[in-house]
Order: structure tokens, then sequence, then C-alpha cells
């Protein structure tokens, strides 16, 4: 149910519409627009909301975790409610912000946004902005955004300090260029290892809305090419310029464009490759999985070639007598080792209270066989 420009509605974008550099034109250009937002913690359910209020005509957002409590301290889109039945951040976001603003297309995709599914993410954006908690992933939006030569918003929180940055193909550097391309160097601190004040999140994620709006609004000159770090808590904001491009960058050198997008494309054929091959007999679910430790987090994402099919799961769970929990979008299950296996349908298992991939993948391999291999062993039992 779509509410209209009329009626009560019709003065909904009233007071951005005064700000005389948005003006008419300016909120004409928003309702065009679309924006996808990569991550839903912190920055990115407040970036979402921001874009949402503004009336940014499609807010798509990726994130592939779930809400729980430790979340509720700074993550503004989500309730108890959201935390007590497991949902993911994608769906209960989206759900509040369409609450928020019905006459907008919000799209919610639960996934874990990856060389082999960016295609579909990034399909249609106008923008990234970057609500992510890990460098890998900023380096990938941020070389697959020079690819499609649209801007890169980037962000980032930890403690009381934060920075913000716009990248902007043909005009600045990559991300790459600023931070190097080790995925590991400066995962030294992040929020789950120095805390997070809720405080300057909104800060950050004010920094990153605001330039979010002019570039979607038709304000493209006034979009910022700095760098900004800041302190909140021993006040301090210091801003630098951003390079522009570098002639010897894969991404954002002269001809960045074209190299980048033969790169990227590439990479994405290989991951559909990948991802299409036949897994036929169940051992080969394990022959090209990934385990990725979630910095800080105490946890491990396994992703495995198969999908699941959680109903069964949850009974095989059941049958066993484990404690779990379930919804249509994940299934939590206690494993009597202390650690949880969190189940998604896209073949993805957050392994947590496991900071090794080994034992993540080992406790993978030993409980989550084929489920009515599983069945069968019980009967023997
Ligand atoms: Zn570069």
């Amino acid at each position: 149910m779509h509410k209209q420009a009329n009626g009560i509605w019709a003065d909904r974008y009233d007071r951005q519409i005064r700000f005389a550099p948005i003006g008419p034109k300016g909120q004409a250009s928003l309702a065009k627009a679309q924006a996808l937002v990569v991550g839903c913690g912190a920055l990115g359910a407040s970036l979402a909301q921001h874009l949402t209020r503004a009336g940014v005509g499609k807010v798509r957002i990726a994130d592939r975790d779930y809400v729980e409590p430790s979340n509720l301290q700074r993550q503004v889109l989500f309730h108890e409610a959201d935390a007590l039945a497991a949902l993911p951040k994608a769906v209960a976001a989206a759900e509040k912000l369409r609450a928020i603003n019905g006459s907008i297309d919000i799209e919610a995709l639960v996934m874990d946004v990856n060389i082999g599914n960016l295609a579909i993410a990034m399909d249609g954006a106008d923008l990234v902005l970057d609500g992510t908690d890990n460098t890998a992933t900023r380096l990938l939006l941020s070389e697959a955004c020079f690819a499609r030569n649209i801007p890169f918003v980037y962000g980032g929180i930890a403690g009381a300090e934060g920075m913000s940055a716009v990248l902007v193909p043909g005009e600045t550097s990559c991300l790459r260029c600023l931070i190097g391309d080790d995925a590991e160097a400066d995962e030294g601190q992040n929020c789950d290892t120095a805390g997070v004040l809720s405080a300057a999140v909104e800060f950050v994620a004010s920094l990153q809305a605001v330039e979010a709006i002019k570039w979607l609004s038709g304000n493209r000159a006034a979009v910022r090419k700095s760098w900004i770090t800041a302190d909140l808590w021993d006040f301090s904001v210091r801003e630098s310029a951003l390079p522009g491009c570098s002639p010897g960058c894969r991404v954002c050198g002269a001809h960045a464009g074209e190299a980048g997008t033969q790169w990227i494309d590439a990479s994405i054929r290989d991951g559909q490759a990948e991802r299409n091959r036949d897994t036929g007999s169940h051992a080969s679910n394990w022959v090209h999985n990934a385990a990725v430790a979630l910095c800080g987090r105490d946890s491990v994402q396994v992703t495995l070639q198969a999908s699941f099919q959680l109903d069964q799961w949850r009974d095989t769970f059941e049958r066993r007598g484990y404690e779990y929990k379930a919804n249509r979008y994940l299934l939590k299950v206690l494993l009597p080792e202390g650690e949880r296996l969190v189940l998604f349908p896209d073949g993805r298992v957050l392994v947590q209270g496991v900071a090794d991939p080994a034992r993540a993948l080992q406790l993978c391999a030993s409980y989550l066989a084929d489920p009515k291999a599983m069945a069968t062993e019980e009967a023997k039992t």
C-alpha cells in the first residue's frame, strides 16, 4: 500500500524542500534515486533511516546477521521483540522503514554480500553506503563502485571515534589506495573489541548520509572530497583532502573503469560458475566451503555450497532434543558443547562461541550432515 503524495502526506518533505539546495527539483531527483546500504548494524540502520525519511525512491539494504540484545544500545531500527524473535537485521529494518515511509520502495536482502552475489545487490544502485564492519567487504564494494562508476560512501566507527569519506570514481582515489589491500591490516580496533557509543554512530552516519543526499539530489559539486576523522569523547575533528585517482592503481587509475569492470565481471562469472557447479552428492558440499572468522565477535561464518531446508533441519534437531529457535529466515541451535549454529537458507552457517575457523568447520561437519542420513543414523541407535 503506497501512500500518494497528496492528502495528509502532501507535506511530508516540506521542510527538506524548503532547504534551498534541495528544493522541488532535488526532491524529485531523490524520488528517482536508488541507494544500496550494505550492512544494517549501527551505521547501516541509521543510514537507511536517513535515506528513507528523505524520500530516496528505492532503498535496498543487505545484511548477513540477525538482531541480538547487544545490538539494541546503538542500532536504531531494532526493538526488543526483534531480538527475541532473532529476526534477520535486513528484515527487521525493512519492516520499520516501511512503517516510516510507505511511499518509497524498501528492499531487504538477507545475504553476505560477496563477489558471487554483488551483481544482485548492486543492480540499479546510484550509490553505495558502507554500513559494514569489515575491511574485506569494504574493499570489494569500493572496487565494484569504481567499476560501475558510482560513489562509495565509506564510514567506520570504533569506541567514540569515527571516520568517513566519499570516494568518487574519476575524482578521488579508491579505498585500496587509502588503506591498502590487506583486509586484515586495520581490523585491530573494531566496535566489538573497542566498544562503541551510539552518539558516535549517529555522528558518522550523518556525515555519510548528508553526502549521499547531496549526490542523489543532484548537488554533486557540493560533495565533500575529504577524509574526516572525529573523536567525540575528547572532542577533535580532522579533515584532510582525498588524493585523486592513482595512475598505477587497477581500481581507480586512469583506465580504472575498463580494467576494474573486466576484473570484477570475471570474478562474478567465476563466483557463479563455482555456485552452479553440480554439488551432486552431499560430500561435495564440503569441498568448496569457506570459513571466515568474524573479527572480535567470537564467531565464524561458514559458507557451504548447498542450501538449507530449514524445516527439515528444525525437525532433525528437535528429534535430537536440542534447544533451538526458528523463524522463516533462520534456525539457531544450541549445541551440547555450548557453541551455537545459526543456519540460513542460502547455505551460510554462523558458528557462535568459536574464533577458530577449523573448529567451526569441524562442528559443521559433525552436525550438518544430510538430515535424512542423520535420521537414519538416529533410527539405528
Ligand atoms: Zn586506487
